[in-house]
């Protein structure tokens, strides 16, 4: 699956707020939106009136930009999200956090969903005892996501695992630190999911 591949500071900028995409980096003085908290390109400093179209796209992007999705892939997820029982905006945000990639980062074994993303691809863990490495896998209530026995060698998972033992859970995941495997115990609700989008808004663009 494709995925975007520029400059990931720069979608900070565009949206005026931190999306944590690089990690650690994020948490230094040498974050791009502390450092020039205004849009990027030529006009980044003018001042726009944004319309109600605008707000909703920023929105619909500002979500994809977060869980690191393409355009087709996310309006699949929303169609998804629209046929299934309950209310469609927190349906898309559950769809999207079942992600193997987002659930590795959830579990506290990255420092970002696109260091997820690489680790998942290249087969460093496994669900339910089998090899995945596809990000956009969908976890179930019940799966078990651990790393690979051969992978808690490298020296990068090593410290990967002990950050993750200290790392503090949304009540949907479960963590065992002595062998490095976290459990979808349930379904995201909306308060669990600390990601500021307004889901609201992306249900009106797309209903549009
Ligand atoms: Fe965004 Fe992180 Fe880059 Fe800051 S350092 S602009 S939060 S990706």
């Amino acid at each position: 699956m494709a995925r975007y591949t520029g400059s990931v500071c720069r979608l900070c900028r565009r949206e005026g707020l931190k999306l944590y995409l690089k990690g650690d980096r994020c948490y230094t003085s040498k974050c791009a939106v502390d450092r020039r908290s205004y849009a990027p390109g030529q006009h980044g400093q003018s001042r726009k009136k944004v319309s109600e179209y605008g707000l909703q796209l920023r929105e619909k992007q500002k979500a994809r930009r977060i869980y690191g999705i393409l355009e087709r892939q996310f309006k699949r997820y929303f169609e998804r999200a629209e046929k299934q029982q309950g209310v469609t905006g927190e349906n898309l945000l559950r769809l999207l956090e079942r992600r193997l990639d987002n659930v590795v980062y959830r579990l506290g074994l990255s420092t970002s969903r696109i260091e997820a993303r690489q680790l998942v691809r290249h087969g460093h863990f496994t669900v339910n005892g089998r090899r995945v490495n596809i990000p956009s896998f969908l976890v179930r209530v019940g799966d078990v996501v651990a790393v690979r026995d051969k992978s808690r060698e490298s020296p990068r998972i090593k410290e990967l695992l002990e950050r993750a033992a200290d790392k503090a859970l949304p009540g949907w995941l479960e963590y065992e630190p002595g062998q490095a495997r976290g459990r979808l115990v349930a379904l995201p609700v909306r308060d669990q999911i600390d990601v500021p989008v307004q889901e609201h808004l992306i249900v009106e663009l797309y209903s549009r």
